[in-house]
């Protein structure tokens, strides 16, 4: 074997890794994209605010997956919460 047939081995070595490299970076990007199309799928469905009853936006739903009360309500309920722990922190 020569020095020739060294590099020529060498060569074909690294074109495998390179093309398995290419393989997964291609595999994330798929992954990647099949996750970007579920979540444009969910603008259509509708979602009622659990308290007030009306439509919750969609962009609240995307930013807060799961969401079951409106903005308003959110932020009512969240106040809520921070005084009821304010009372237990002070031994009510
Ligand atoms: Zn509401």
């Amino acid at each position: 074997m020569d020095d020739g047939d060294i590099a020529a081995e060498r060569a074909e070595r690294w074109l495998e890794l390179d093309l398995a490299a290419a393989a997964a970076q291609e595999k994330s990007r798929q992954a990647a994209a099949r996750k970007l199309g579920t979540q444009g799928k969910k603008p259509g469905l509708k979602v009622e605010c659990a308290e007030c009853g009306c439509t919750i936006p969609t962009a609240r739903l995307v930013a807060v997956p799961g969401a079951k009360l409106c903005g308003e309500c959110a932020t009512h309920e969240e106040q809520e919460q921070a005084r009821l722990r304010r009372l237990k922190g002070h031994g009510f």
